[in-house]
């Protein structure tokens, strides 16, 4: 059942923290809800021993995360945008994400600035980086980051909260922590600068292949899907491709 596989993963997740000699909430999970009906998360809002506006759900496209959005209107979670965001989808975003994990260009800064301004709104935001240098990833290069962030903060409306990173699809976990530490180290440079209103207090990293890497790594925000959900059909190329 996906709320028991829920509870046992933050529970790991907690354990994790403490052996990485972290407090126990330092980190916690993000269930990724991509390709899962809205009545598979209504049952595991109903399910869940916490309040249900508490409950978190990361999508990562703007058309899957509409529907789910108004099929569980009425119980109200807390959204998470994850994926790339094109631009003109930009207002959909603002409507309905309490937080966006992946601002990595000006562009979409500037332009989720005026929709902000528009909707009178502000939003918290992380900087999505690419880590690994692969051509597929989406993300600021890792020697570009500071500069954009710095360049984000003059925009009142977008509350700059941290980084957020998907690390090398690889099996050699050296590799996939290299990623991590830069993320950190980077977060710790950014924050080293004291930015004005710039805050890094979140490390979105790790997902269901390499979250324990990541938790040692610092990570404050796991997004976890196969690991509570099950296994997906598609691979995670078309999850991540643009335009798609
Ligand atoms: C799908 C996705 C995840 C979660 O991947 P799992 O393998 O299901 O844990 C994490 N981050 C992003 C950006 C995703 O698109």
């Amino acid at each position: 059942m996906d709320d028991q596989n829920l509870i046992r993963v933050q529970s790991e997740v907690r354990d994790l923290c403490v052996a990485s000699k972290r407090p126990p909430h330092a980190c916690r999970v993000l269930p990724v809800t991509k390709t899962i009906p809205a009545d598979r998360l209504r049952q595991l809002q109903k399910q869940s021993p916490v309040p249900t506006a508490a409950i978190e759900f990361g999508e990562n496209k703007i058309q899957e995360l509409k529907s789910k959005y108004q099929e569980l209107s009425d119980l109200n979670p807390t959204w998470h945008f994850i994926g790339h965001l094109q631009s003109n989808k930009a207002r959909d975003c603002v409507a309905m994400a309490a937080m966006l994990h992946s601002v990595d260009r000006l562009k979409l800064g500037r332009v989720l600035d005026q929709e902000l301004q528009a909707a009178g709104k502000s939003l918290p935001i992380l900087i999505q980086v690419n880590t690994s240098g692969e051509a597929s990833k989406f993300g600021v290069a890792p020697d570009k980051a500071f500069q954009l962030v710095k360049d984000l903060s003059q925009f009142e409306t977008l509350k700059i909260k941290g980084l957020m990173t998907l690390a090398i699809l690889s099996n050699q976990s050296p590799k996939v922590r290299g990623c991590f530490q830069l993320l950190r180290q980077l977060a710790k440079e950014i924050e080293d600068a004291a930015i004005d209103k710039v805050e890094m207090t979140e490390l979105s990293m790790g997902m269901t292949s390499d979250y324990k890497i990541a938790i040692e790594e610092g990570a404050t925000i796991v997004r976890i899907g196969q690991g509570i959900f099950g296994p997906r059909a598609l691979p995670d190329s078309y999850y991540w491709d643009e335009g798609s």
